[in-house]
């Protein structure tokens, strides 16, 4: 299986993603994630990205695209889950040419379709674990100790991008930018459209059934 998840920010796919990757054995691959490792660690790529990660900006296409063309020549995944990539229709086709190369096929395009005042509510409310990337929710889905990852016994943090004024920003990159993906998709008759509200086993189920 090999699948790409699209949604606004918020919209549960790395939640989402992280479960297909653990059922179905998936890889995960999450932009996000390794951005903010990069710019952790500072590495090169990390001080070009960490301006843009910070204010909630998209980082250059050039950039994470080369960012994938490494990952899937030097360590090609046979099946896996997007989450966070694309983000704009340039990303997509450098994403398409990418998979030629590889001579891999994707299989759907799932798009988590949840309302704005939602997502606002799950963005004030995340938090995360700068370890495993697990992701909790002080209401949705507290994790069982407070303020410590279930599954690595990480103090989890919330991200410095969840502040209120940058989700607004986030919010608008994505109608601006990432909204074109899904007409494009639709066209190539992948896109599966996943009611992405309820909790989140019963999104999880929406997802597999969208797949079947
Ligand atoms: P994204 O990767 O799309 O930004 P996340 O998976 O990180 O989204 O989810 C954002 C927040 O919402 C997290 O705090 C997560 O625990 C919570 N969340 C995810 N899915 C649901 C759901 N179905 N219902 C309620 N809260 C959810
Ligand atoms: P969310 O799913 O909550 O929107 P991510 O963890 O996917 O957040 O992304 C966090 C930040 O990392 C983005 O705001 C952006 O700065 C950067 N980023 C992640 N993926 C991409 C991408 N494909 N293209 C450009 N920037 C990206
Ligand atoms: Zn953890």
């Amino acid at each position: 299986m090999r699948l790409i998840l699209l949604g606004p920010p918020g919209s549960g796919k790395g939640t989402q993603a992280k479960l297909l990757g653990e059922r179905l054995r998936l890889e995960h691959i999450s932009t996000g994630d390794i951005l903010r490792e990069a710019v952790r660690k500072g590495t090169p790529l990390g001080r070009q990205a960490e301006p843009y990660v910070k204010g909630g900006l998209l980082v250059p296409d050039t950039l994470v695209n080369d960012l994938i063309h490494e990952r899937f020549r030097d360590d090609r995944p046979e099946r896996f889950v997007m989450d966070g990539y694309p983000r704009t229709l340039a990303q997509a086709h450098a994403f398409d040419q990418v998979l030629r190369q590889e001579f891999l096929d994707l299989n759907a395009v799932i798009f988590l379709v949840v309302a704005d005042d939602e997502i606002v509510r799950r963005l004030s409310g995340r938090w995360t674990c700068p370890n495993c990337k697990a992701t909790f929710h002080i209401t949705s889905k507290p994790p069982r100790t407070p303020g410590v990852c279930d599954e690595c016994g990480t103090s989890l943090v919330q991200r410095e991008d969840d502040r209120e004024e940058t989700v607004r920003k986030r919010l608008s990159v994505y109608h601006q930018n990432t909204a074109e993906l899904i007409p494009y998709y639709r066209g190539r008759g992948l896109l599966r459209e996943v009611a992405g509200e309820g909790d989140i086993e019963q999104v999880y189920v929406n997802v597999i059934r969208a797949l079947s």
